[in-house]
């Protein structure tokens, strides 16, 4: 019998035969090729959210429920949180220094624009108003946050819920092996649809290439090729070198076990449909225990992108620069501010960090409106910045992890 190259080989190639095959139908007619490549690809996604919900929920139940066990908890989500907000700022300095640095809007106008403009209106959304929305958002009804997928709302009640199981001690054993049981059977479905990986991911890429829309390219190039040669920047040098400095693992080794969640990021633009890769490469490739990505992989989904942090700083001072706008000192202070908040309320979905981009454009009077200029080459540049995204969980995990043996073990 012919023996298959494994798992991790088969997403490799498929994504560049994906992507390959997308760039030859460029520009023809390929009506069927496209409707079952668009079919594939979202029964993909859909697969993957399907079993994402219950298996955020029982893993962060069941992670917290073991943490403080081990009287761990503090020393997890203090060092999460520290890390997290780190690599966000990171992140956006990058995103700042490269646009001051190369400024990509230089010799461009928001006139040149109008068109695109015209027929777009920005959703006013303050900062207040999107602090009160995000919070609103964070504690509701579990059942309908587990029906409506509000990842956010089910990550706080799951927190709540775990601690509540510990702080009874032991009183409901049933209901803690539920979840653990939960989490297995989750993680059983998972390398199931991962064997559609393949498939679903070369479709996802052929879809996007072939269908991509040249025609602001030409005009963006400057800009494309800053925010993916400093996305990139990040995601192949910064984090892989935090990796090393606080653990010692080796960066090759981890983009080998990660390349799977990477890959499935970048072809789908969702950290949120990822997050059950996410996890699977956490704790099965790079043995990561299950309470720690538990609880590092679904928190770092909904509140850790670099990418999209790195993304919306290096794009204010874009549209600045269009707009011929001179930005202070203290009005690029408040870009970070506001980019770090964008960051973490933006969901896991494609393009979701464009809808927060408005909230970070008011926040210095900049014309929200420019957004329109952006969208059309938004799905291009998601790709990249998902994959940072959820490249910053499994090293957030790993972090942890190290931290916390070291700790116990001194
Ligand atoms: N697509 C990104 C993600 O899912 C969010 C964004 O639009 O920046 O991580």
């Amino acid at each position: 019998m012919v023996k298959l190259p494994s798992l991790n080989a088969q997403i490799l190639i498929a994504a560049i035969l994906g992507a390959f095959l997308g760039w030859l139908a460029h520009g023809g007619e390929h009506e069927t090729a496209l409707y079952s490549a668009n079919l594939l690809g979202t029964l993909f996604i859909d697969l993957l959210k399907m079993v994402m919900i219950p298996l955020v929920f029982c893993a962060i139940v069941n992670g917290i429920a073991n943490l403080r066990r081990h009287r761990q908890i503090n020393l997890v989500w203090k060092t999460t949180l520290l890390f997290f907000a780190t690599t966000t700022i990171i992140a956006i300095v990058i995103g700042l220094g490269a646009s001051h640095l190369f400024k990509p809007g230089a010799g461009l106008h928001l006139e040149m624009f109008a068109d695109a403009m015209q027929q777009f209106e920005a959703k006013q959304l303050t900062l207040p108003e999107f602090f009160t929305q995000f919070l609103h958002g964070v504690f509701m009804n579990p059942f309908k946050a587990l029906a409506e997928g509000n990842i956010l709302a089910i990550v706080a009640f799951a927190l709540l819920l775990g601690i509540a199981l510990v702080m009874a001690s032991d009183r409901y054993p049933q209901l803690l092996a539920l979840f653990e049981e939960g989490m297995g059977v989750s993680m059983q479905m998972i390398n199931w649809i991962m064997r559609l990986a393949p498939f679903g991911i070369a479709a996802l890429l052929f879809k996007l290439v072939a269908t991509q829309d040249a025609s602001l390219f030409a005009t963006l190039t400057k800009f494309i090729l800053v925010v993916t040669g400093t996305t990139l920047l990040h995601g192949l040098v910064v984090l892989p070198a935090l990796l090393y400095l606080l653990t010692r693992k080796n960066p090759l080794w981890f983009l080998k076990q990660a390349r799977e969640s990477l890959l499935t990021a970048f072809a789908t633009s969702s950290s949120s449909a990822t997050m059950p890769v996410t996890m699977r490469c956490a704790t099965k490739n790079m043995h990561v225990k299950p309470e720690i990505a538990g609880f590092v992989v679904p928190l770092g989904a909904t509140v850790n992108m670099d990418g999209t942090a790195l993304y919306e700083a290096a794009a204010a001072l874009f549209v600045a620069q269009l707009a011929g706008i001179e930005l202070s000192l203290g009005q690029q202070l408040v870009i970070c501010l506001t980019t770090m908040i964008a960051a973490m309320g933006a969901p896991g979905i494609p393009s979701a960090g464009m809808v927060t981009m408005v909230m970070v454009l008011q926040s210095v009077g900049l014309p929200a409106e420019a957004i329109a200029i952006l969208l059309p080459i938004d799905r291009l540049l998601d790709t990249v910045r998902t994959a940072v995204n959820v490249e910053g969980d499994m090293i957030g995990s790993l972090v942890v992890q190290h931290m916390t043996d070291a700790h116990s073990s001194s």
